[in-house]
């Protein structure tokens, strides 16, 4: 069968590539190819099942600050399609979007299936194909996709296949460069740590720095009672992603409990805490814990392999990439799924003008 556009993954990155393709382009058809029964598993999960849509940073140059990889080829595509333009799209379309204090931005049903019927309702009101259990074999130039008893025939190919090894060996069969894929967006484990018996002190502003480095964030941390998590340490996992996998997850950090005396240490921690300590603890990092609210992988299609215009392969034409399949990915707080919007918008822009 013959198609337009074939989408393979069917992910928010390949939704919302289908929804403005079709959208712009009611004359192309276009296809969706997901192997799993249930689309969209990722943003039913995401957000602790809230579905953390975007975040509240308007400012493009500020925004790209938060993507360890990816800063620098995400600010063009920001300037035309960032948070405000998400927040637009969702709200034009019935889902109205709400910021939080820290800036996460969610829909105000705190539910990710409001996300998930919108995009459901939208692929059906605008006819785009859904093929579930539809896990794609082999993909050859031109574009031929062989499902294992089934053939189809694209003139676009959308790849958004996340961060599934498949996609990344078909691609390199097509001539892209895969950067090695490592985990990014994780908690310390630091078992010797005397604070694993204190777990669940959130200390609101605390320096963290892994030692002998120029890793280091300030920002809220949280003792658990395998190390420690919050925002400054996911922050430090996510830009030493690949310093980390390359230290087999073993090193050395120091904290600074207190580095702006006007904020107060939380009592129990202060009781915890010899006075030198305050400003200047040591603990050994051995091994990674999930983050369960929210992970992603560092990797995948080199940029410099991609045009940010149109997200489309400079290797291949009419292939586009969108979502976690390139070397993107940011910290915690939404900038994942904006950078899967932004992606999928861009082809729809191009394909526009086609
Ligand atoms: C627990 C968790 C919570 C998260 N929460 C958030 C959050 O709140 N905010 C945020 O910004 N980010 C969050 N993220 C990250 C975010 O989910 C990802 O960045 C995003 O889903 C990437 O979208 P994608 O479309 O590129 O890939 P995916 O969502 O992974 O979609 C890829 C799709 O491709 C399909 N596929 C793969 N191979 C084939 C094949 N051979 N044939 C057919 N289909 C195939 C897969 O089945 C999958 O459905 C979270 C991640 C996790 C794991």
């Amino acid at each position: 069968m013959k198609y337009d556009v074939i989408i393979i993954g069917g992910g928010a990155a390949g939704y919302f590539s289908a929804i403005n393709i079709k959208e712009k382009r009611p004359d192309l058809s276009v296809l969706i190819l997901e192997k799993s029964l249930k689309p969209l598993s990722k943003v039913k999960i995401s957000g602790g099942g809230r579905c953390n849509v975007t975040h509240a940073c308007f400012d493009p140059k500020k925004l790209v600050e938060h993507y360890p990889r990816g800063s620098k080829e995400l600010l063009g595509p920001f300037t035309r399609f960032g948070p405000l333009e998400t927040k637009a799209w969702f709200e034009s379309r019935g889902v109205k979007l709400k910021a939080e204090e820290d800036g996460r931005m969610f829909p105000v049903t705190d539910n990710s299936q409001t996300i998930i019927d919108l995009f459901e309702s939208e692929v059906k009101r605008l006819g785009v194909e859904v093929m579930l259990g539809a896990s794609v074999k082999r993909v050859e130039p031109g574009f031929k996709v062989y499902l294992k008893d089934q053939a189809f025939e694209a003139k676009y190919l959308v790849m958004t296949t996340g961060s599934s090894g498949w996609g990344w060996e078909v691609l390199k069969e097509l001539g892209h460069t895969i950067v090695e894929p490592v985990p990014s967006l994780f908690t310390f484990n630091c078992p010797e740590s005397k604070l694993i018996d204190l777990p669940g002190i959130a200390v609101s502003n605390a320096h963290v720095q892994i030692i002998g480095t120029l890793f280091q964030f300030t920002g809220p941390v949280l003792t658990t009672h395998w190390g420690f998590s919050g925002p400054a340490v996911l922050k430090l996992s996510a830009f030493a992603a690949r310093y980390l996998n390359e230290k087999g997850y073993q090193a050395e950090i120091e904290i600074d409990w207190q580095p702006n005396p006007e904020i107060k240490l939380p009592k129990r921690l202060e009781k915890c805490l010899d006075p030198e300590e305050i400003h200047s603890s040591r603990y050994r990092v051995k091994g990674k814990s999930t983050f369960k609210y929210e992970f992603t992988t560092a990797g995948g299609v080199e940029l410099r392999e991609v045009h940010f215009k149109s997200n489309q392969s400079k290797k291949i034409q009419g292939l586009f990439l969108a979502g976690e399949v390139l070397n993107i990915d940011g910290i915690t707080g939404g900038f994942n799924f904006q950078n899967a919007w932004t992606g999928g918008w861009l082809i729809s822009e191009h394909l526009a003008s086609c």
